[in-house]
């Protein structure tokens, strides 16, 4: 395949006219001259469109797509208690099912090629990405109220290791879900195999101010004190943290999955950013569920995060759409090891974003990035994971009959 004619962004500035040739699943040439013989015969054209490498969910439970708008405006634990976990206790493998490709939908349509999950049902998640065409770390969510899962974790490694799309990982919930035996279990899985440990951290006050009462530690103190944490970490929140929380988050390289506006409206809080940056910590972007962003769109986290930033430390210098813009790309494929970017060698995982559009005029050679972050409402016109097509000119085959189904798949769940 060749992409014709793309803009693609280098060291922040605007370079036109550049062809990118893929074959099977990766990038194999990425240059102005490259010509239309280099490719499998399959031209996309891109001219007046920008070609930017896949956008990273760094955490997400995607299958909340079902329970967008259910309950909004409420607190976190009420939220949980009365309205989302009665609803997540009647759900079936076929909810799941249709609200993953709802989610994926709407990822495709926002550029994003990969997401990190944490859920319930995850082979049937797995399945429903797949046919979609995502590449996903998927994580069964593990609560000691549910002590039988972990041992579904390791058949499910198994099952999914060898995978090209679907990388499998180990998703204790939290550390007032579950016990040091579940987090401990958690890790030894995980390092055995070699996989990502996604977990939920000090996301609220509350948590972690009864935490420190019964425990006499912080959720990070405490996770540090079992050799929980480390590279292979990917720690969502991360907003209530002491300064030595930071100094142990950044020794340990812990990834970070800042869910800007599923904090913001939950009111649970404002991470330190600023410090987790200034310690060395590799910082990415999620979505968090689409129950309580209500998007899954990283251009909205993007804009939300610098905001944000800039206003709690009243400096607007802060926070730089550069910066933003990596964590929802470099940083990310450093946390996830994803070969990806816009070079030869790299997956074909990229994005074309229609460059006509309100949003991005007036376009000079170096305001592409600030674009991006503070000012895209959209216009991805062209989706691409692993060198398969999943959304052309804004076409996503079979997006009608999915939205249907979801539909119906909602009104089932919540009068069943
Ligand atoms: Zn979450």
């Amino acid at each position: 395949m060749l992409i014709k004619d793309a803009s693609i962004m280098q060291d922040g500035k605007l370079l036109r006219d550049v062809n990118i040739a893929i074959e099977e699943n990766r990038i194999v040439g990425i240059d102005p001259g490259l010509a239309d013989g280099s490719s499998d015969g399959e031209v996309i054209d891109a001219s007046g469109m920008l070609a930017i490498p896949g956008l990273i969910n760094a955490h997400t439970h995607l299958a909340m797509t079902l329970f967008r708008g259910y309950a909004d405006d409420m607190e976190l634990m009420p939220w949980l208690e009365e309205k989302i976990w009665p609803l997540e206790a009647k759900l079936t493998s076929e909810d799941i099912h249709w609200g993953v490709k709802l989610g994926c939908l709407e990822m495709i349509r926002a550029g994003i090629t990969c997401y990190n999950d944490m859920y319930y049902f995850m082979d049937e998640t797995a399945r429903a990405t797949k046919e979609m065409g995502l590449r996903a770390f998927l994580s069964e969510v593990l609560f000691d109220m549910r002590p039988d899962i972990i041992a579904t974790t390791e058949p499910f490694i198994k099952r999914w290791k060898e995978d090209d799309l679907i990388v499998p990982a180990l998703g204790p919930h939290a550390v007032y879900t579950c016990s040091e035996e579940t987090l401990l279990k958690s890790k030894e899985i995980a390092e055995k195999h070699d996989v990502m440990l996604h977990i939920h951290l000090s996301e609220t006050r509350s948590e972690v101010e009864s935490f420190a009462k019964n425990c006499g530690q912080s959720p990070v103190e405490y996770l540090d004190s079992l050799g929980f944490l480390s590279g292979r970490v990917i720690a969502a929140h991360c907003i209530w943290l002491s300064p030595k929380d930071i100094s142990i988050i950044a020794e340990r390289k812990v990834n970070v999955a800042h869910c800007s506006i599923s904090n913001h409206k939950l009111a649970s809080g404002i991470a330190p950013l600023d410090q987790l940056q200034m310690a060395g910590a590799n910082i990415c972007l999620g979505t968090d569920g689409a129950s309580s962003n209500n998007s899954l769109n990283l251009f909205q986290e993007m804009k939300t995060t610098a905001i944000a930033q800039k206003c709690a430390h009243s400096r607007p210098d802060l926070f730089r759409a550069g910066e933003v813009w990596k964590m929802a790309t470099e940083n990310a494929y450093a946390a996830f090891r994803l070969d990806l970017g816009l070079r030869a060698g790299a997956l074909a995982d990229l994005a074309l974003i229609d460059l006509k559009k309100p949003w991005f005029c007036p376009l000079t050679g170096d305001n592409i990035v600030s674009h991006l972050v503070y000012s895209a409402q959209g216009g991805v016109d062209t989706t691409i994971v692993g060198g398969r097509v999943l959304m052309r000119g804004g076409v996503i085959p079979g997006e009608e009959a999915i939205l249907d189904r979801a539909q119906q798949q909602f009104q089932d769940l919540v009068t069943r």
